[in-house]
């Protein structure tokens, strides 16, 4: 198995059971999937069938309309395409423990994907203690797994650059297709993957539209191509203008596990390797995204500011923390696009039209809000809150490393000034300097 050292057995327990179950929970997708191909080799050499489990929990914590209707659009590509290896598939509506325990009590080995977040660590180091099972975890949405590239939180992009440059030749190359000899359980699932909208009415979800994307692989794979040939080649030079509109929006689809980023690397190599354009994508997809993903990895709960933030970016809010604020805004008029900022107001209605906010603008919107709340405790609860709710790819390592960013994590210090103290500010002037704007704001 060229990926083993992806594989962690979390725990041992000899039993008899009728398959090999790979819970899908983290990288809904069929290719490039570590984990799909750890079960099918377990199942064939215990020559018991593997049985594919999706469990889709419609009280999911700030799950709603708009990320339930992406999510089970992933699911139809999943199902579709397991039924034609041939691999039996069951997608089950119900809460994760309530519908593992009895998938669990006829399974003989439980696979499943490594998770980065705590919360969702913790509802799986539950699971796995409250079930007699051999357990075995794969980190199949890294490029690096997070444990082998560093044992720790890293302090910044710099600390972790080597340490993935170090090992990427190995993981780059690790993925191995696996050829299923076992039979065919009947699939089944319990959501009409042909009428979503229509499943998604019967529940209680918060009522966030629709986003103009639709999730799955094969939406993936198109706005991939379509970055690749359209926009890849000016992807260094115009990724921070808001105007040009250069970047990939791959982001929901990795924060499905939609797509592997082995498969984004192996795309944009074909087309140009050496490129600076390629490096450039490479920075943000494998050093940033990897390094967010080790520090929520490493981090206990990612609520309590003094915690999370480096002691110089706590101390410099802290001692700022009576400066006058010239504006602010309750969650309600963030919310709803009421501040006296046009710009501001903007990347507002973009996160909440399109389930995404332009790279550069997200940082401008991120910092707007510390500088327009009552104290940074508010800012941040904010800043999750809404990207949690509208964006697409929410509720990742990536959201919490980003908004974080605003606050000082990963970045160093800078001149002092109010409110901010050392920590970088961002002015609308420059960026209407930079970028102009115009059309943005008319969003
Ligand atoms: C306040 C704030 C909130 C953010 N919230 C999220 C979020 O909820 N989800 C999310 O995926 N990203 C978030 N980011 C990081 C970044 O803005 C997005 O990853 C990027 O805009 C996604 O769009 P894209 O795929 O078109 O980017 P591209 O420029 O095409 O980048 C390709 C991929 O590289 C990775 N990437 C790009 N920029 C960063 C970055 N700064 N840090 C880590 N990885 C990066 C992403 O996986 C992205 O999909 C946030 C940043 C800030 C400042």
């Amino acid at each position: 198995m060229k990926f083993y050292k992806r594989i962690e057995k979390v725990q041992t327990f000899e039993k008899v059971g009728k398959y090999i179950l790979y819970w899908m929970q983290g990288a809904f997708r069929v290719k490039y999937n570590h984990s799909f191909e750890y079960a099918k080799y377990l199942s064939n050499k215990h020559n018991i069938p593997l049985l594919v489990l999706i469990i889709v929990d419609f009280s999911y914590p700030e799950g709603n309309f708009r990320s339930f209707k992406f999510f089970l659009e992933g699911l139809k590509d999943v199902f579709e395409e397991t039924i034609s290896q041939q691999i039996g598939i069951n997608i089950v509506v119900g809460s994760f423990q309530d519908v593992l325990k009895s998938y669990i009590d006829n399974a003989k080995i439980m696979i499943t994907d490594k998770s980065y977040l705590p919360n969702l660590i913790n509802i799986k180091n539950t699971i796995y203690s409250e079930n007699k099972i051999t357990i075995y975890q794969v980190d199949t949405n890294l490029v690096i797994p997070v444990n082998i590239v560093s044992q720790k939180k890293e302090y910044a992009a710099y600390t972790i650059r080597p340490k993935i440059l170090k090992l990427l030749y190995e993981y780059r190359n690790d993925f191995e297709e696996i050829k299923y000899n076992g039979s065919f359980l009947k699939p089944k699932t319990e959501v009409d993957l042909n009428n979503i909208e229509n499943e998604l009415r019967k529940q209680n979800l918060v009522n966030v539209l629709p986003a103009p994307y639709i999730g799955g692989y094969k939406e993936a794979k198109k706005i991939l191509d379509y970055f690749v040939s359209k926009k890849f080649k000016y992807y260094k030079d115009n990724r921070n203008n808001p105007e040009k509109e250069s970047e990939s929006n791959i982001s929901p689809y990795l924060h499905f596990g939609n797509i592997s980023p082995l498969e984004i690397l192996d795309t944009l190599e074909i087309f140009d390797k050496s490129s600076e354009n390629y490096y450039s994508f490479f920075e943000e997809m494998v050093i940033r995204r990897e390094l967010a993903h080790n520090f929520t990895y490493y981090s206990n709960d990612l609520n309590n500011l003094e915690n999370l933030l480096p002691a110089w970016a706590f101390k410099t809010f802290y001692e700022h923390k009576d400066d006058k604020r010239e504006y602010v805004y309750s969650l309600e008029e963030f919310e709803n696009s009421k501040t006296h900022d046009e710009i501001w107001n903007a990347s507002q209605r973009e996160l909440k039209k399109r389930g995404k906010i332009h790279n550069y603008m997200r940082m401008y919107w991120g910092k707007k809000i510390i500088e327009w709340s009552k104290n940074i405790e508010d800012a941040y609860d904010a800043m999750i809150y809404l990207n949690n709710k509208y964006a697409l790819d929410g509720r990742d390592p990536n959201s919490y490393v980003g908004i974080l960013w605003c606050f000082g994590l990963h970045d160093r210090a800078f001149k002092e000034r109010k409110i901010f103290g050392k920590v970088r500010w961002m002015s609308q002037g420059s960026l209407i300097r930079k970028f102009g704007l115009n059309k943005y704001i008319r969003n």
